[in-house]
This record gives structure tokens, C-alpha cells and sequence, in this order.
């Protein structure tokens, strides 16, 4: 008998859901959103409803949680919690990065892993979905404080990874410097060469394009969602938030592009720069970010730029907009302003950096909103990449790979559009990729039974 599919039961799983999973309202939202959207799908195919795919869809396979003890410069021993939250592995190894920030916890991660199952499944490439991290805070720790703390990580992680099992990548407060001293650890302990962390240095198994993959992707998606409405990037003023890797490769996609870049942020504040960022600046930002772990206000310093204290670029007046920092960083308020400032397009750098509230502002307007697990996906794509020439032991080139992440995201936005049409003039990209990211998850699971 097929099973009907109602508002009162969408209601009653979402009300279950926030029952079974308290304190955490980061993952319970990103729930809400996909099933929200899923739900009319559903209905058409009451096949998934029967064998309740979603409902085990919001439960991961399983979660790993760890004590991290190691010991400071000043030989104090300090206590950190690591996770790994291994959500699903219907269609491919556990696939998501590592978050180092003192926000960390259950709820943040395990939205970050659920998101990261439909985006995996959305690049096409065989990849599960995962994500971990802990509440240890790089910022302002030595580099042998930080190498003593991956280590530490490692040495309980590791037995839970593995190149066909789990493979770890960066995310916020995890870059080059922490992948080094994880995989070195790794290493030694397994005492072999796999391609089981992806985000590697060129020297060890990394793949060109990769630091590069998610702010290139994001600008890639923008274009093709631009394209719908026959317009470019080239002229356009854009906001960029956030001044890590993702921000900084957004940035410096746009400026080849030709859009003038006026803001860059950092958890202090904003720095806006009406002439728009060069690539002199933007280098100033690279080195400033990820040599000298200094703050975005220098930047202004350095060549006379307006900054805000404690602002972000949402009421700067712009046409494009890279949330491209963290979770929940653009609320309702700031969408309604951009949309009174003229903004035509949301491309989301981060995950889930647009509030729940603030999306439906976003789509009363038709805006173009391209939501974080297409508009991102360009990172996990190239981490595929890097796993599969590391299989294969091969380096590909960086035009090979470039073209290769523009591709995928053609291909992510094609999917979009076949499943988020809703009229001839609008595509609800947030629709199109949440469904486009579930079919093929949902069929693997249909195929393997109750399990
Ligand atoms: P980084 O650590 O390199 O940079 C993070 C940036 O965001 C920094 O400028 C940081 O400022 C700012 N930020 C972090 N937390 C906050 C906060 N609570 N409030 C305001 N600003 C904040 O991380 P990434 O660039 O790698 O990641 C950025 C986002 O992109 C995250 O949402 C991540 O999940 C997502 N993402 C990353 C991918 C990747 O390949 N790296 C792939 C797909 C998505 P400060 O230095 O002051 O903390």
C-alpha cells in the first residue's frame, strides 16, 4: 500500500527529529531545509517514504568521540574533544573535513555531515558522507603546540579511517600546516602511503587546484547561474565575507573574472574597499592569513581602507554576494538589505551561511541563491579528484584539473535545473539540489534492504 505523505507528517518527523537530537538547532535546521523541500518529492514517490529513507537518512551510521590530550608550550596538559561523525557510507568512503574552532561541537558537525551527503552525491564522484573536528582553537598556538595536538588527534583517529573506509580533508582552522602534521602522523602509525587525507601538500600526494577548488567552484556556480539570466560576473561589484581559504580563492577567481571585490572579513570585522581588491592586496591578505595568522583590520592599515569593527559585508551595497566565512552569518535583517541594495545572486562559499529565515527573504525576491552544497561542492570534488590520482599514482595538471572542477560544476548546476524548475523564469536552486543530491542516495540505500 503506498504510504501518503501529509504536511501533519512532515510536521511529526520534523518534531521527532529535534526530540531525538537536543541542543542541537544547527543540525535540526539543515533537517528542516532538506526535508522541507524533499517532502512534495516524497509524495511522488512513495517507494522512499515506504522504506523510510529519510528517517534513516538523519541518523548517521555512526559517531566517534574522542578525549585529545596533549601538552602546551608551558608543559601544561590540556584537554580537547575530537569527533568524526561518519554519517553515510550508502554511496562511497566517508568523505568531509576536519573543523578546528573553539565553537565546535556534536550538533555543528553533525550538520556539516549531513549537508556534506547530498553535496558528495551531488559531484557525481563516489563519495559518502562525513565530517569531524574538534573544539581545539589554533589561533594563537605555536606551530609545535599545533603539531602536538594533530598528533594527539591522529593517534586516536586513525583507527577509524582509511583510504576505502574514511577520508578526512580541511575546514575552518585546518589548512596545509594541520593536514601535514595529521597525515604525517597517520603514516607512521598505519606505516604505509595512502591517500587517505585529502587537502595534502604537493610534495606528499596532493592534488593541484585543491586550495583553490572551493572559491573557484563557488565563482564557477555563480557564472552558470548567472548565465540563466544572460548576465556575467564581468563589471559586477561583489561581497565576499571571511578571509581563509575559501574567501581568499573566491576572491581572486572574481578578480580574474573582472568583478571588483570590496570586502573581505574575519571574525573581528570588515574591511571595504570601494576601488575594489587587487591582486597586490590579495597576496597582502594570503601571506597575512596563512603565514602570519594576523587580522583582516591590517589589511586596511597597510593601504588605507575603510574598516568596521565587529561588522559584516551585508550592508555594504553590492550585486554579488560570496558568503564565504561560516554558518548562520547572514541573517534575516542582512538579507533584506541586500535585496533593497540591488543584490542579484547569493553564491554560498560556507556551509549553511544563510539563516533559515533569510533564505525564504531570498526567495520571495527570486534572487539567484545558490545554496552551499552545490555552490561549494567544487572543494569535496577535487578532494575525489586527489583521492583518485593518488589511487591511481598519477598527477594531473592544473589546466586538466581546472577544467575538470568546471565541469562537475556545470554539472551540479544542470542538476539543479532539472530538478528545481519551477516555472520558465525561476530555478529554486536550494530545491534542485537537495533533491538531485537525494535520488542517488536513496536508490543505493533501496538497493541495499533494511539496513
Ligand atoms: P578558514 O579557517 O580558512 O577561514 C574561515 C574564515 O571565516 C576566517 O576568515 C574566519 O575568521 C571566519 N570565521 C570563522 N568563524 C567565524 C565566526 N564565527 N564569525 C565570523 N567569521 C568567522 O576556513 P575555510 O575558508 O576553509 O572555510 C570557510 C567556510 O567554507 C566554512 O563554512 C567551511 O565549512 C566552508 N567550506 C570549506 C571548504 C574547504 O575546502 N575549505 C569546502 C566547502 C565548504 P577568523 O580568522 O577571525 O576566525
Amino acid at each position: 500500500m503506498a504510504m501518503e505523505i501529509k504536511q501533519d507528517r512532515l510536521d511529526a518527523f520534523l518534531a521527532r527529529v529535534e526530540h531525538r537530537n537536543p541542543g542541537e538547532p544547527e543540525f535540526f535546521q539543515a533537517v528542516r531545509e532538506v526535508s522541507e523541500k524533499l517532502w512534495p518529492f516524497l509524495q511522488k514517490h512513495p517507494e522512499f517514504a515506504k522504506a523510510r529513507i529519510l528517517e534513516r537518512l538523519t541518523e548517521p551510521d555512526r559517531v566517534v568521540m574522542f578525549r585529545v590530550t596533549w601538552v602546551d608550550d608551558s608543559g601544561q596538559i590540556q584537554v580537547n574533544r575530537g569527533y568524526r561523525i561518519q554519517f553515510s557510507g550508502a554511496i562511497g568512503p566517508y568523505k568531509g573535513g576536519l573543523r578546528f574552532h573553539p565553537s565546535v561541537n556534536l550538533g555543528i558537525l553533525k550538520f556539516l555531515a549531513f549537508e556534506q551527503i547530498l553535496k558528495n552525491s551531488l559531484t557525481t564522484l563516489p563519495m559518502g558522507g562525513g565530517k569531524g573536528g574538534s573544539d581545539f582553537d589554533p589561533k594563537g598556538k605555536s606551530d609545535n603546540e599545533v603539531m602536538r595536538f594533530c598528533q594527539s588527534f591522529m593517534s586516536e583517529l586513525f583507527r577509524h579511517i582509511g583510504k576505502n573506509i574514511d577520508v578526512p580533508a580541511g575546514d575552518i582552522g585546518v589548512g596545509e600546516r594541520e593536514i601535514g602534521y595529521l597525515f604525517g602522523q597517520y603514516r607512521r602509525l598505519r606505516n604505509e602511503f595512502t591517500g587517505t587525507m585529502t587537502g595534502k601538500g604537493m610534495a606528499y600526494g596532493g592534488s593541484l587546484i585543491r586550495p583553490e577548488a572551493t572559491g573557484y567552484g563557488s565563482v564557477y556556480f555563480a557564472c552558470e547561474m548567472l548565465r540563466t539570466r544572460n548576465e556575467d560576473i564581468s563589471g559586477r561589484t561583489c561581497l565576499v565575507s571571511g578571509s581563509g581559504n575559501v574567501a581568499q580563492y573566491t576572491a581572486e577567481k572574481l578578480i580574474e573574472m573582472g568583478g571588483k571585490v570590496i570586502t573581505l572579513s574575519d571574525s573581528s570585522g570588515v574591511v571595504v574597499d570601494h576601488a575594489g581588491l587587487d591582486t597586490e592586496k590579495l597576496a597582502y591578505v594570503m601571506d597575512l592569513k596563512n603565514n602570519r595568522r594576523g587580522r583582516i583590520k591590517e589589511l586596511a592599515d597597510e593601504f588605507g581602507l575603510e574598516y568596521h569593527e565587529g561588522k559584516d559585508p551585508w550592508s555594504v551595497k553590492g550585486d554579488l554576494a560570496f558568503p564565504s566565512a561560516t554558518q548562520n552569518e547572514l541573517d534575516a535583517d542582512s538579507a533584506r538589505e541586500l535585496v533593497k541594495n540591488g543584490c542579484i545572486l547569493i553564491s554560498e562559499g560556507a556551509n549553511m551561511p544563510t539563516t533559515y529565515e533569510a533564505t525564504k527573504v531570498f526567495e520571495e525576491a527570486r534572487l539567484l541563491f545558490g545554496p552551499g552544497k552545490a555552490a561549494n561542492a567544487g572543494g569535496v570534488a577535487i578532494s575525489g579528484l586527489e583521492m583518485t590520482q593518488n589511487s591511481m599514482r598519477v598527477s594531473w595538471t592544473r589546466s586538466e584539473v581546472d577544467t575538470k572542477l568546471k565541469g562537475i560544476m556545470s554539472t551540479i548546476h544542470d542538476t539543479c535545473v532539472e530538478y528545481g524548475r519551477v516555472s520558465d523564469d525561476y530555478v529554486d536552486y536550494i530545491l534542485g539540489a537537495n533533491v538531485g543530491g537525494f535520488v542517488k542516495v536513496a536508490n543505493a540505500m533501496l538497493a541495499f534492504g533494511a539496513v
